[in-house]
């Protein structure tokens, strides 16, 4: 049989299926085969042409077995997309197959008034979740600037942390992620209910281990977020007083510090340029007046304080972490950027880097706590010249003791610590033995020895 033959049969399989609903037209295929990998020209190059043969959008879990039913049965490969808003190309299909979109399944199923744990299915939005949350006095504790379009799967499968990680830390900490519903690929598929344990392996691994349709967070008490921006003349100043601000004894959600060329292109919401580096907060009402506190303490000068409830769609927080990247790439597309986080003491491997590099790296830092500990990590903006001055630029990073989350490559480990996880490659085995779900995009599951 010719693989169109099998996509056709595939296909007249699917028709069949109540609730899914078959996007077979060319437009679909190249549409809903792309996400936000263009930030990294790299990426750009290597996933042009990559292509779905059949797009489907199931509206209840029984739809999403019958999908995994008829690809099992015809071995053809099953990638998951949220809202398509990830950076390396984790939704893109590397051997085609069926791009399965999880937007349809977003019904908020439960929230535990003792623990504020959610259940929600996999397709729901952050800003709808987040919204739920808040009338019941809760809120998400961790959120990608990406908020109001990506999906709360997309952000457990692909993304890592954001707003929120400065209190919070990542989403694949122990405490964040409860349980998960998943559906393996086998004929018949099996539908599981996994624990917290259980659950880890599925945790940022690209939906290359198991459809994840519904999952339970825990979440935080909802809090009026106050922002305050401040200005700083001096980059060491502002680094500085970015680490006095995260070891004060106060409630913050957001940290970004931005080097003022950065601050220069960024839309008007981010309040007029004044010729200095800038902090981005979000405090909550009774860190405001500490703020202010250090900020004179250091020389700083407040620039802007108010409700982040009174700003409408224009926070703060969609100024920082990768929609820093975003702002600049519109004014500028050969601007891309690179992840990492910084090593202690942060400012000689900041001035070592930008004496080198020059204004081909501009600075954009965002505090986290990792692993308990306050630390700095860094989005810079990196003028685009080409695959070699880049990966100079990481080996440089490397050397002065960055820890580089490279946005430039496609699998889950070279994103990450580089490190396979056995944990990830054995649910796999589990959940999908014929290697069938996003193929290429786990190191660990194509790197095995031939009989595993
Ligand atoms: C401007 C900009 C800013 C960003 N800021 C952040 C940030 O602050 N923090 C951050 O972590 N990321 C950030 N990202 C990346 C991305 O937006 C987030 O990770 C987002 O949460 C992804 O959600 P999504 O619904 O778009 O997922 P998608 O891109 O659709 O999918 C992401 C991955 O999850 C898998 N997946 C989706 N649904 C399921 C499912 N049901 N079961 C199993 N696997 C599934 C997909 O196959 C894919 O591998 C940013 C991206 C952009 C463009």
């Amino acid at each position: 049989m010719t693989r169109s033959t099998v996509i056709a049969d595939l296909e007249n399989d699917l028709i069949q299926v109540d609730c899914l609903e078959i996007l077979a037209t060319p437009e679909a295929q190249e549409r809903f085969s792309r996400d936000s990998y263009d930030y990294s020209p790299v990426l750009r190059q290597q996933l042009e042409g990559c292509q779905s043969e059949l797009v489907v959008r199931p509206f209840t879990v029984e739809a999403v077995v019958a999908v995994a039913a008829s690809c099992s049965r015809y071995g053809v490969p099953l990638t998951l997309r949220g809202s398509g808003t990830g950076n390396y190309g984790q939704c893109v299909p590397l051997r085609g197959g069926v791009v399965m979109l999880m937007g349809a399944l977003r019904k908020i199923r439960h929230l535990d008034p003792a623990t504020g744990v959610v259940t929600v299915e996999t397709g729901c939005l952050l800003r709808d979740l987040d919204q739920h949350l808040s009338s019941h006095g809760r809120q998400l504790r961790l959120l990608p600037s990406t908020w109001r379009s990506a999906s709360v799967g997309g952000f457990l499968a692909g993304g890592s942390g954001g707003i929120g990680s400065v209190r919070w830390g990542f989403l694949r900490d122990p405490g964040h992620l409860q349980a998960l519903e998943v559906i393996t690929l086998q004929d018949p598929p099996q539908q599981l209910q996994l624990n917290a344990v259980e659950s880890e392996a599925l945790n940022h691994a690209y939906g290359t281990n198991g459809i994840i349709t519904a999952l339970s967070l825990a979440t935080a008490p909802a809090v009026a977020w106050q922002e305050v921006s401040i200005d700083c003349r001096d980059w060491s100043q502002a680094v500085d007083l970015a680490l006095r601000c995260v070891r004060a004894a106060i409630d913050l959600n957001l940290c970004s510090v931005l080097e003022q060329p950065i601050v220069d292109l960024l839309p008007h919401w981010c309040g007029s340029p004044s010729g200095q580096h800038r902090l981005l907060l979000l405090v909550s009402p009774d860190g405001v007046g500490t703020l202010e506190r250090l900020a004179i303490e250091t020389g700083a000068r407040i620039v802007f304080v108010g409700a982040e409830a009174d700003r409408g769609g224009t926070g703060l927080r969609e100024l920082t972490w990768n929609h820093t990247t975003m702002h600049m790439r519109a004014v500028d597309p050969d601007w891309t950027y690179l992840q990492m986080l910084l090593p202690q003491p942060e400012l000689p491997a900041l001035a070592t880097l930008k004496q080198y590099w020059g204004e081909d790296l501009l600075w954009h830092l965002e505090a986290v706590n990792q692993q308990g500990v306050q630390r700095l990590a860094a989005l810079p903006i990196v003028r685009w010249r080409g695959k070699q001055s880049l990966e100079q630029l990481i080996s440089h990073c490397r050397e002065l003791g960055a820890v580089v989350f490279n946005p430039h490559v496609i699998t889950v480990e070279d994103g990450g610590l580089g490190v396979i996880d056995g944990d990830q490659v054995a649910a796999k085995q589990r959940f999908d033995p014929h290697g069938l779900l996003n193929p290429g995009k786990l190191r660990g599951w194509s790197s095995r020895p031939a009989n595993d």
